[in-house]
């Protein structure tokens, strides 16, 4: 008997292997095998039989990896696709969906568990609202059709997107269908993996990649075999092996971390639409800030799009005021008087707040006060930050870290400053102007260790905490009556940031942070401040009005050939001498526009340029942008794979990246 095998090596080729006469009939399609590669042994993927040509000495086989087919055809028809997409090896993808630390343990384990689940006491839903009923009707209609409909439920902040997931889950469970439910992070969200495992007890499986290989193990081979009908986890987790797939749940759907930055660079969406094509499951894209794209598509008839134009309870929304940071006399001071005053009338009324402030650190940069010189990462082109605890400047890229330099290496001068605000120096104020209040802070620095986010989230919701401060993990998740005020220190960190996504980023955040609050009978109100108060992503931030943004925004990108008009490809060229990768730019530039001209295409390039961020990890960066349709980004792609680099430079190809800096 001889197989066909595809490896996980960049190499776009099938090798044909014997298999001995005692694995004969064993071994099938959708396995893994162990397989010598010269002189290596390697775990390959069987994708069918094949005929011996007599041409070649074939090796055999060394053994097999799993004892039944792990590869459905479904997955392995999405590898194929993702090899097509993703300018990676079928073998590659393979090994993206099926990790190959995946694997049986080699001891027998004494009990056997069926799956890691918590067994939580039941809970019910609640009676729907006629607007969830009326989503969850159009949405479990669809169940039944083939094909996969994509549907992007675009509810405000706390209109009860949650209970229609659940309300389809229930419907597929129903009609023996199974559920991924995709978070953006899975760390953040606790309590959510609480509610649907007290909703559907002991048939929840949970997916990230913190899990041991022996739970992932556990975890995948009970969706395998049916034994959950449900798994909860990060982008990964669109590549659960369930046979009867009913529903893709992707929450917040504009977040970032669904886009895969290693190759395959795939986007979680893309690999779910594709999916759901061949399963027949629905999509629901939830958000209350849909990405461009989402929505466009949405708009355009692509996906379907559903609305939930209301808080439940028809709870207000919290009004917003936007404080022009210009018109601050003292310059030093981080809170404006406005915040100020609501922060004491709040701990006054023992409620609640949350303060934002999307940077980490005490301050993102010190300079020289005398000659200007300001203090870079010595790897990396980017300001060191400050920070108080370590006493120390820290370079957010990279592990570099350094003394406070007490003397500037230009000038000789002892008068150097800090300037700008991380969540370092919000946390020194406040403990100043609140001592009575009881702040916490909860940003990368701190939240790292294990269970700081969970104990965090306890406080706070237990009120032991009245001032809750931290990054972006603030903004999401928290659903507390008693919070009525949220703060935004600086509106502007993610502004005027070299991205095209700047200002639906910040309209994002802005959004999602407020939406935090105001959630009860207490009311709710949220304070922005800002130099650049007029700026229309604010201002529909300001009202809660994606559909306005969405209206400015939109033909900013038509203009401007960005997506949803076009897609990009963003080629990055890096490697430790400047010259070098200069050149090496300069070269693919040239191979791109051959390509063009040859193709006839109508692309945009854009570049060779120096990277925003030109030097990380002591790696000099420059980069090509393509804008164009998605057949000819990836037919570019193609080209400039094909092109052999010089030593020592390091590409990568980026199909829709988030970001181009
Ligand atoms: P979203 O995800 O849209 O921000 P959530 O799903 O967090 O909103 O819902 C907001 C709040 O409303 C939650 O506390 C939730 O328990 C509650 N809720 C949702 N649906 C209903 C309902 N039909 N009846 C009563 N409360 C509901
Ligand atoms: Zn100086
Ligand atoms: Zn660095």
């Amino acid at each position: 008997m001889i197989i066909a095998v595809v490896l996980p090596l960049p190499l776009d080729k099938t090798f044909h292997y014997s298999v001995p006469a005692a694995l004969t009939g064993v071994v099938v399609p959708g396995m893994r095998v162990r397989v010598p590669f010269g002189p290596r042994t390697m775990i390959g993927f069987v994708t069918g039989f094949a005929e011996n040509t007599g041409l070649l000495i074939l090796r055999n086989i060394l053994g097999i990896v799993d004892a039944e087919a792990v590869v459905t055809p479904d997955l392995l028809a999405l590898a194929h696709w993702m090899a097509a997409q993703y300018l990676c090896s079928t073998g590659e993808a393979l090994a993206t969906i099926v990790p190959l630390s995946l694997r049986a343990p080699v001891r027998p384990r004494v009990v056997s568990p069926p799956a890691p689940l918590t067994v939580c006491e039941p809970s019910a839903a609640p009676v729907l609202t006629p607007a969830q009923l009326s989503a969850v009707e159009s949405i479990t209609a669809s169940l039944s059709r083939p094909g996969g409909e994509t549907f992007l439920l675009n509810g405000i902040t706390a209109s009860g997107k949650t209970e229609v997931y659940l309300a389809v889950m229930r419907a597929a469970l129903a009609a023996g269908r199974q559920t991924i439910f995709l978070v953006p992070e899975i760390s953040l969200t606790p309590q959510f993996i609480t509610l649907v495992q007290k909703r559907f007890p002991g048939i929840v499986g949970v997916w990230h990649s913190q899990l041991s290989d022996g739970e992932k193990y556990r975890t995948w081979e009970a969706a395998r075999t049916g034994a959950i009908s449900m798994i909860v986890g990060a982008r990964s987790a669109i590549f659960a092996p369930f046979k009867k797939l009913g529903v893709i749940v992707i929450d917040e759907e504009h977040e970032s971390t669904y886009k895969q930055e290693q190759k395959p660079a795939y986007h979680t969406r893309d690999v779910a639409i594709e999916r759901a094509r061949h399963t027949g499951a629905v999509i629901i894209l939830g958000s209350a800030t849909p990405s461009l794209e989402t929505y466009y598509a949405a708009k355009s008839g692509q996906y379907r799009l559903l609305e939930l134009a209301e808080r439940i309870d028809k709870k207000p929304l919290p009004l917003v005021r936007i404080v022009d940071l210009n018109r601050l006399r003292q310059k030093a001071k981080v809170l404006s008087s406005e915040i100020v005053e609501a922060l004491t009338k709040t701990l006054a009324r023992r409620e609640q707040a949350i303060v934002f402030i999307n940077r980490r650190g005490f301050a993102p940069s010190i300079a020289c006060q005398d000659c200007g010189e300001v203090w870079q990462c010595p790897r990396c082109s980017v300001s060191l930050v400050y920070h108080r605890a370590t006493e120390d400047l820290r370079c957010h890229y990279c592990e570099y870290h350094a003394g406070w330099p007490g003397i500037c290496p230009q000038c000789k001068s002892t008068n150097i400053s800090i300037f700008g605000v991380g969540t370092q120096k919000v946390e020194h104020e406040l403990k100043h102007l609140f001592p009575q209040g009881k702040v916490m802070r909860l940003d990368r620095d701190t939240a790292s260790k294990k269970g700081v986010y969970q104990q965090a989230y306890h406080d706070f919701k237990n009120e032991e905490v009245d001032i809750l401060l931290g990054t972006q993990i603030v903004t999401k998740g928290f659903d507390f009556p008693r919070v009525t005020l949220v703060a935004v220190v600086d509106a502007d960190t993610a502004l005027y940031v070299p991205n095209f996504r700047a200002a639906e980023r910040t309209f994002q955040l802005i959004t999602q942070v407020a939406g935090r609050c105001g959630r009860s009978d207490l009311g709710g109100e949220v304070i922005i401040q800002s130099r650049h108060a007029v700026h229309y992503a604010l201002a529909a931030a300001s009202r809660h009005d994606y559909k306005g943004f969405y209206a400015l925004e939109l033909p900013f990108r038509r203009e401007m050939n960005y997506p949803p008009f076009s897609h990009l490809v963003n080629f990055l060229i890096r490697g430790a001498n400047e010259e070098k990768v200069e050149a090496a730019a300069k070269m693919v530039a040239e191979a791109v526009k051959t390509a063009k001209d040859a193709g006839g295409l109508g692309i945009d390039i854009l570049g060779p340029a120096q990277a925003a961020h030109y030097k990380l990890h002591n790696k000099f960066r420059w980069q090509i942008v393509i804008k164009g349709t998605r057949p000819d980004a990836v037919h570019i792609a193609r080209e400039i794979k094909k092109i052999k680099m010089p030593s020592g430079i390091l590409t990568s190809i980026d199909i829709d990246p988030m970001d181009v800096i």
